[in-house]
Protein backbone atom coordinates (compact mmCIF):
# COMPACT_ATOMS: atom_id res chain seq x y z
CA UNK A 1 0.00 0.00 0.00
CA UNK A 2 1.15 3.84 -0.82
CA UNK A 3 2.08 5.32 2.39
CA UNK A 4 0.15 8.81 2.80
CA UNK A 5 1.85 12.37 2.06
CA UNK A 6 1.20 15.75 0.59
CA UNK A 7 0.98 16.35 -2.81
CA UNK A 8 1.71 19.70 -3.98
CA UNK A 9 1.95 21.28 -7.71
CA UNK A 10 3.92 24.29 -7.44
CA UNK A 11 3.65 26.93 -10.22
CA UNK A 12 7.63 27.82 -11.24
CA UNK A 13 10.42 26.29 -10.81
CA UNK A 14 12.10 28.35 -7.46
CA UNK A 15 8.84 27.36 -5.87
CA UNK A 16 9.60 23.91 -6.38
CA UNK A 17 13.11 24.18 -5.55
CA UNK A 18 11.99 25.62 -2.22
CA UNK A 19 9.10 23.24 -1.43
CA UNK A 20 11.93 20.60 -1.82
CA UNK A 21 13.98 21.82 0.65
CA UNK A 22 11.88 20.22 3.77
CA UNK A 23 12.52 16.74 4.76
CA UNK A 24 11.23 14.09 3.30
CA UNK A 25 10.33 15.90 -0.37
CA UNK A 26 10.61 13.73 -3.83
CA UNK A 27 10.23 15.12 -6.79
CA UNK A 28 7.43 13.73 -9.03
CA UNK A 29 7.68 13.59 -13.15
CA UNK A 30 5.54 10.84 -14.77
CA UNK A 31 5.61 8.93 -11.44
CA UNK A 32 6.39 5.56 -13.15
CA UNK A 33 9.47 4.74 -10.94
CA UNK A 34 8.32 6.95 -7.76
CA UNK A 35 4.98 4.89 -7.37
CA UNK A 36 6.38 1.96 -7.57
CA UNK A 37 9.20 2.67 -4.65
CA UNK A 38 6.32 4.55 -2.37
CA UNK A 39 4.48 1.42 -2.86
CA UNK A 40 6.89 -0.94 -1.74
CA UNK A 41 8.64 1.38 0.68
CA UNK A 42 11.44 1.56 -0.81
CA UNK A 43 12.37 4.88 1.32
CA UNK A 44 9.82 7.36 3.35
CA UNK A 45 8.42 10.76 1.79
CA UNK A 46 6.09 13.14 3.91
CA UNK A 47 5.25 15.79 0.47
CA UNK A 48 5.59 14.70 -3.08
CA UNK A 49 6.03 17.60 -5.17
CA UNK A 50 5.14 17.27 -8.44
CA UNK A 51 6.95 19.14 -11.24
CA UNK A 52 4.86 18.14 -13.77
CA UNK A 53 3.07 21.76 -14.94
CA UNK A 54 6.34 23.68 -14.96
CA UNK A 55 6.41 24.15 -18.63
CA UNK A 56 9.87 25.44 -18.96
CA UNK A 57 11.15 22.01 -18.58
CA UNK A 58 9.32 20.43 -21.75
CA UNK A 59 9.88 20.16 -24.86
CA UNK A 60 13.11 19.73 -27.36
CA UNK A 61 14.36 22.31 -29.32
CA UNK A 62 17.95 23.70 -31.12
CA UNK A 63 21.19 25.23 -28.74
CA UNK A 64 22.59 28.23 -30.22
CA UNK A 65 25.69 26.15 -30.62
CA UNK A 66 24.33 23.95 -32.91
CA UNK A 67 22.83 21.15 -30.43
CA UNK A 68 20.14 20.19 -28.84
CA UNK A 69 18.13 21.11 -25.69
CA UNK A 70 15.85 18.66 -24.53
CA UNK A 71 13.80 19.60 -21.37
CA UNK A 72 13.81 17.12 -18.15
CA UNK A 73 9.87 16.67 -18.65
CA UNK A 74 10.11 15.31 -22.09
CA UNK A 75 8.55 11.57 -22.35
CA UNK A 76 10.61 8.91 -23.40
CA UNK A 77 8.25 8.23 -26.49
CA UNK A 78 8.92 11.96 -27.44
CA UNK A 79 12.83 11.43 -27.58
CA UNK A 80 12.31 8.52 -29.38
CA UNK A 81 10.82 10.01 -32.21
CA UNK A 82 12.09 12.94 -32.08
CA UNK A 83 13.31 13.38 -36.04
CA UNK A 84 16.84 15.69 -35.23
CA UNK A 85 17.76 12.90 -32.46
CA UNK A 86 16.70 10.34 -34.44
CA UNK A 87 19.08 11.80 -37.21
CA UNK A 88 21.93 12.99 -35.57
CA UNK A 89 21.65 11.39 -32.35
CA UNK A 90 20.65 7.97 -33.37
CA UNK A 91 22.14 6.05 -30.14
CA UNK A 92 19.58 7.97 -28.22
CA UNK A 93 16.54 7.55 -30.17
CA UNK A 94 17.16 4.07 -30.35
CA UNK A 95 17.54 3.83 -26.68
CA UNK A 96 14.53 5.30 -25.48
CA UNK A 97 12.81 3.21 -27.89
CA UNK A 98 14.41 0.23 -25.91
CA UNK A 99 12.59 1.25 -22.73
CA UNK A 100 10.37 -0.38 -21.20
CA UNK A 101 6.38 -0.33 -22.82
CA UNK A 102 4.84 2.00 -25.18
CA UNK A 103 2.67 3.06 -21.92
CA UNK A 104 5.87 3.81 -19.97
CA UNK A 105 7.30 5.65 -22.89
CA UNK A 106 4.81 8.27 -23.04
CA UNK A 107 4.28 8.41 -19.11
CA UNK A 108 8.08 8.44 -18.44
CA UNK A 109 10.14 11.37 -18.69
CA UNK A 110 13.91 11.07 -19.59
CA UNK A 111 14.95 13.16 -15.94
CA UNK A 112 13.09 10.36 -14.45
CA UNK A 113 14.92 8.36 -16.36
CA UNK A 114 18.56 9.11 -15.50
CA UNK A 115 17.12 9.50 -11.48
CA UNK A 116 15.64 6.05 -11.37
CA UNK A 117 16.30 4.27 -8.55
CA UNK A 118 18.08 0.81 -9.13
CA UNK A 119 16.44 -2.22 -10.13
CA UNK A 120 17.73 -4.73 -7.81
CA UNK A 121 15.06 -6.90 -6.08
CA UNK A 122 16.89 -6.81 -2.50
CA UNK A 123 16.69 -3.00 -2.44
CA UNK A 124 13.65 -3.12 -4.14
CA UNK A 125 11.74 -6.07 -1.45
CA UNK A 126 12.16 -6.24 2.16
CA UNK A 127 15.62 -5.98 2.75
CA UNK A 128 17.72 -3.54 4.78
CA UNK A 129 20.46 -3.70 2.32
CA UNK A 130 23.54 -1.19 2.32
CA UNK A 131 21.58 0.86 0.09
CA UNK A 132 18.83 1.47 2.89
CA UNK A 133 21.26 1.91 5.20
CA UNK A 134 21.61 -1.56 6.33
CA UNK A 135 25.05 -3.46 6.69
CA UNK A 136 25.42 -5.81 3.65
CA UNK A 137 24.14 -6.43 0.06
CA UNK A 138 21.94 -9.43 -0.06
CA UNK A 139 22.98 -10.34 -3.88
CA UNK A 140 26.82 -11.63 -2.58
CA UNK A 141 25.56 -14.61 -1.24
CA UNK A 142 21.86 -14.47 -2.83
CA UNK A 143 20.91 -14.60 -6.40
CA UNK A 144 22.86 -12.28 -8.50
CA UNK A 145 22.00 -13.35 -12.40
CA UNK A 146 21.77 -10.28 -13.17
CA UNK A 147 23.70 -7.67 -10.98
CA UNK A 148 26.92 -6.02 -12.16
CA UNK A 149 30.46 -8.04 -13.60
CA UNK A 150 32.07 -4.11 -13.77
CA UNK A 151 32.80 -1.34 -10.59
CA UNK A 152 31.28 -3.46 -8.12
CA UNK A 153 32.28 -2.68 -4.15
CA UNK A 154 30.00 -2.76 -1.36
CA UNK A 155 26.33 -3.08 -3.75
CA UNK A 156 26.51 -4.39 -6.62
CA UNK A 157 23.23 -3.53 -8.40
CA UNK A 158 23.32 -2.37 -12.41
CA UNK A 159 22.49 0.56 -13.38
CA UNK A 160 18.97 0.67 -14.59
CA UNK A 161 18.85 3.74 -17.65
CA UNK A 162 18.84 2.90 -21.06
CA UNK A 163 18.93 6.14 -22.21
CA UNK A 164 22.19 7.21 -19.52
CA UNK A 165 24.70 5.48 -21.74
CA UNK A 166 23.21 6.61 -25.32
CA UNK A 167 23.46 10.53 -23.39
CA UNK A 168 27.10 9.48 -21.76
CA UNK A 169 28.56 8.16 -25.21
CA UNK A 170 27.21 11.40 -27.09
CA UNK A 171 28.58 13.40 -24.82
CA UNK A 172 25.68 15.13 -23.08
CA UNK A 173 25.34 17.29 -20.34
CA UNK A 174 22.64 17.18 -17.03
CA UNK A 175 21.59 20.70 -16.33
CA UNK A 176 20.60 21.10 -12.38
CA UNK A 177 18.64 23.68 -10.53
CA UNK A 178 18.89 24.11 -6.97
CA UNK A 179 19.20 26.18 -3.96
CA UNK A 180 22.34 27.28 -4.94
CA UNK A 181 21.76 28.06 -8.34
CA UNK A 182 22.50 26.40 -11.51
CA UNK A 183 25.12 23.99 -12.44
CA UNK A 184 25.88 21.57 -15.28
CA UNK A 185 27.55 18.04 -15.19
CA UNK A 186 28.29 16.02 -18.16
CA UNK A 187 26.07 12.53 -17.90
CA UNK A 188 29.43 10.57 -17.49
CA UNK A 189 29.85 12.37 -14.01
CA UNK A 190 26.54 12.29 -12.98
CA UNK A 191 25.87 8.86 -10.84
CA UNK A 192 27.86 7.92 -8.68
CA UNK A 193 29.45 4.83 -8.42
CA UNK A 194 29.42 2.34 -4.46
CA UNK A 195 32.90 2.78 -4.93
CA UNK A 196 32.49 6.62 -4.12
CA UNK A 197 29.08 6.44 -2.11
CA UNK A 198 26.80 3.56 -2.25
CA UNK A 199 23.85 5.30 -0.49
CA UNK A 200 22.89 7.66 -3.36
CA UNK A 201 22.58 7.02 -7.13
CA UNK A 202 23.20 10.57 -8.48
CA UNK A 203 25.21 13.84 -7.69
CA UNK A 204 21.86 15.27 -6.86
CA UNK A 205 22.20 17.26 -3.83
CA UNK A 206 18.77 17.68 -1.48
CA UNK A 207 16.14 20.09 -3.50
CA UNK A 208 18.23 19.64 -6.46
CA UNK A 209 16.09 19.88 -10.01
CA UNK A 210 17.08 18.47 -13.55
CA UNK A 211 16.28 20.78 -15.49
CA UNK A 212 17.21 19.74 -18.88
CA UNK A 213 20.07 17.87 -21.00
CA UNK A 214 22.13 19.37 -23.47
CA UNK A 215 23.66 17.44 -26.06
CA UNK A 216 26.90 19.23 -28.18
CA UNK A 217 26.52 19.71 -31.71
CA UNK A 218 26.97 16.14 -33.81
CA UNK A 219 30.96 15.85 -34.75
CA UNK A 220 31.23 15.41 -38.16
CA UNK A 221 31.67 12.11 -39.06
CA UNK A 222 29.99 10.52 -36.08
CA UNK A 223 27.62 7.61 -36.27
CA UNK A 224 26.09 6.48 -32.84
CA UNK A 225 24.09 3.23 -32.16
CA UNK A 226 22.30 1.58 -28.92
CA UNK A 227 21.47 -2.13 -28.69
CA UNK A 228 20.73 -4.07 -25.63
CA UNK A 229 19.78 -7.77 -24.72
CA UNK A 230 17.10 -8.65 -22.40
CA UNK A 231 15.96 -12.13 -20.76
CA UNK A 232 12.64 -11.84 -22.74
CA UNK A 233 10.76 -10.24 -25.98
CA UNK A 234 8.33 -8.35 -23.77
CA UNK A 235 9.51 -4.99 -21.64
CA UNK A 236 12.47 -5.60 -19.19
CA UNK A 237 15.67 -3.37 -18.27
CA UNK A 238 19.22 -4.51 -20.00
CA UNK A 239 21.17 -7.86 -19.44
CA UNK A 240 23.88 -6.20 -21.44
CA UNK A 241 23.45 -3.31 -23.86
CA UNK A 242 25.94 -0.77 -25.52
CA UNK A 243 26.09 2.51 -26.54
CA UNK A 244 28.26 3.61 -29.49
CA UNK A 245 29.51 6.98 -30.31
CA UNK A 246 32.39 6.75 -33.29
CA UNK A 247 33.33 9.38 -35.20
CA UNK A 248 34.72 8.24 -38.28
CA UNK A 249 37.48 9.67 -40.71
CA UNK A 250 37.30 7.27 -43.32
CA UNK A 251 36.92 4.17 -42.42
CA UNK A 252 39.24 4.78 -39.15
CA UNK A 253 37.57 5.74 -35.76
CA UNK A 254 38.94 8.87 -35.40
CA UNK A 255 37.51 9.25 -31.84
CA UNK A 256 35.37 6.67 -29.93
CA UNK A 257 33.08 6.28 -27.12
CA UNK A 258 31.90 2.50 -25.69
CA UNK A 259 29.60 3.14 -22.81
CA UNK A 260 28.07 -0.10 -21.07
CA UNK A 261 24.24 -0.72 -19.31
CA UNK A 262 23.94 -3.91 -17.40
CA UNK A 263 27.09 -4.22 -16.65
CA UNK A 264 27.99 -2.00 -13.48
CA UNK A 265 26.07 0.01 -10.70
CA UNK A 266 26.78 3.44 -13.44
CA UNK A 267 26.69 3.18 -17.14
CA UNK A 268 30.35 1.92 -17.86
CA UNK A 269 32.30 3.95 -19.88
CA UNK A 270 35.37 1.37 -21.51
CA UNK A 271 38.33 2.93 -21.74
CA UNK A 272 40.22 -0.07 -23.00
CA UNK A 273 37.84 -0.76 -25.55
CA UNK A 274 38.20 2.94 -26.43
CA UNK A 275 41.64 3.10 -26.44
CA UNK A 276 42.20 -0.27 -28.71
CA UNK A 277 39.72 1.54 -31.22
CA UNK A 278 41.37 5.03 -31.40
CA UNK A 279 43.10 6.24 -34.97
CA UNK A 280 42.22 2.40 -36.38
CA UNK A 281 40.61 0.86 -39.15
CA UNK A 282 37.29 -0.36 -37.59
CA UNK A 283 37.43 -3.77 -39.09
CA UNK A 284 36.05 -7.08 -37.71
CA UNK A 285 39.52 -8.22 -35.92
CA UNK A 286 39.28 -4.70 -33.67
CA UNK A 287 35.91 -5.07 -33.01
CA UNK A 288 36.60 -8.66 -31.32
CA UNK A 289 39.94 -6.58 -29.74
CA UNK A 290 37.89 -4.29 -28.30
CA UNK A 291 34.83 -5.94 -27.37
CA UNK A 292 37.43 -8.28 -25.20
CA UNK A 293 39.29 -5.83 -23.60
CA UNK A 294 35.86 -4.15 -22.51
CA UNK A 295 35.25 -7.25 -20.40
CA UNK A 296 38.80 -7.75 -19.39
CA UNK A 297 38.71 -6.58 -16.15
CA UNK A 298 35.20 -8.02 -15.15
CA UNK A 299 34.26 -9.75 -12.03
CA UNK A 300 31.59 -11.78 -12.24
CA UNK A 301 29.47 -12.97 -8.70
CA UNK A 302 27.63 -16.49 -8.25
CA UNK A 303 25.51 -16.17 -11.18
CA UNK A 304 26.17 -14.12 -14.03
CA UNK A 305 29.82 -15.35 -15.57
CA UNK A 306 27.17 -15.28 -18.46
CA UNK A 307 27.57 -11.94 -19.42
CA UNK A 308 31.40 -12.08 -20.41
CA UNK A 309 30.45 -13.88 -23.58
CA UNK A 310 27.24 -12.29 -23.89
CA UNK A 311 29.15 -8.56 -23.68
CA UNK A 312 32.06 -10.07 -25.73
CA UNK A 313 29.76 -10.99 -28.21
CA UNK A 314 27.33 -8.14 -28.26
CA UNK A 315 30.31 -5.17 -28.67
CA UNK A 316 31.55 -6.76 -31.44
CA UNK A 317 28.86 -7.52 -33.15
CA UNK A 318 27.46 -3.97 -32.83
CA UNK A 319 31.38 -2.39 -33.54
CA UNK A 320 30.89 -4.58 -36.56
CA UNK A 321 27.83 -3.62 -37.62
CA UNK A 322 28.36 0.17 -37.15
CA UNK A 323 31.89 0.34 -39.50
CA UNK A 324 29.23 -0.89 -42.25
CA UNK A 325 26.53 1.98 -41.98
CA UNK A 326 28.74 4.38 -43.18
C1 LIG B 1 7.63 -1.95 -15.62
C2 LIG B 1 8.76 -0.98 -15.87
C3 LIG B 1 9.73 -1.30 -16.83
C4 LIG B 1 10.77 -0.43 -17.09
N1 LIG B 1 11.72 -0.73 -18.04
C5 LIG B 1 12.74 0.14 -18.29
C6 LIG B 1 13.72 -0.14 -19.27
O1 LIG B 1 13.70 -1.15 -19.95
N2 LIG B 1 14.71 0.77 -19.45
C7 LIG B 1 14.77 1.93 -18.74
O2 LIG B 1 15.68 2.74 -18.97
N3 LIG B 1 13.86 2.21 -17.80
C8 LIG B 1 12.85 1.35 -17.58
N4 LIG B 1 11.91 1.64 -16.63
C9 LIG B 1 12.06 2.84 -15.84
C10 LIG B 1 11.30 3.97 -16.47
O3 LIG B 1 11.90 4.34 -17.65
C11 LIG B 1 11.33 5.07 -15.47
O4 LIG B 1 10.35 4.69 -14.53
C12 LIG B 1 10.99 6.43 -16.03
O5 LIG B 1 11.91 6.82 -16.99
C13 LIG B 1 10.99 7.41 -14.89
O6 LIG B 1 10.47 8.63 -15.37
P1 LIG B 1 9.31 9.35 -14.58
O7 LIG B 1 9.15 10.68 -15.24
O8 LIG B 1 8.11 8.50 -14.47
O9 LIG B 1 10.03 9.53 -13.17
P2 LIG B 1 9.39 9.53 -11.72
O10 LIG B 1 8.86 8.20 -11.38
O11 LIG B 1 8.50 10.70 -11.53
O12 LIG B 1 10.74 9.79 -10.88
C14 LIG B 1 11.75 8.81 -10.83
C15 LIG B 1 12.81 9.25 -9.82
O13 LIG B 1 13.53 10.36 -10.34
C16 LIG B 1 13.33 11.54 -9.56
N5 LIG B 1 13.12 12.59 -10.55
C17 LIG B 1 12.27 12.57 -11.62
N6 LIG B 1 12.44 13.64 -12.38
C18 LIG B 1 13.41 14.38 -11.79
C19 LIG B 1 14.02 15.63 -12.11
N7 LIG B 1 13.70 16.32 -13.21
N8 LIG B 1 14.98 16.12 -11.28
C20 LIG B 1 15.35 15.42 -10.16
N9 LIG B 1 14.80 14.22 -9.81
C21 LIG B 1 13.85 13.72 -10.62
C22 LIG B 1 12.11 11.26 -8.66
O14 LIG B 1 12.17 11.91 -7.44
C23 LIG B 1 12.20 9.74 -8.50
O15 LIG B 1 13.11 9.39 -7.48
C24 LIG B 1 10.84 0.79 -16.37
C25 LIG B 1 9.88 1.11 -15.41
C26 LIG B 1 8.85 0.23 -15.15
C27 LIG B 1 7.82 0.60 -14.12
Amino acid sequence: MVPSFSYIRPGSLDEAIGMLSSDGARVHAGGTDLLGCLRERVFDVSTVVSIAGLRELRGIEATAAGGLRIGALTTIAEVARHPVIRSKYRALSMAAAEVASPQLRNQGTIGGNLCQKPRCWYYRGEFHCLRKGGDRCYAVEGENAYHCILGGENCFIVHPSDTAPALAALQAGVVIAGPGGRRTVAVEDFHVPPSEDYTRETVLEPAEIVTEIVLPPPAEGLRSSYRKVRARRAWDFALAGVALAIVFAGDQAADSRVVLSGAAPVPWRSAEAEKLLKGRRLNRDRAAKAAGAAVKDAEPMTQNEYKIPLFRGLIEQQLTAIAQTG
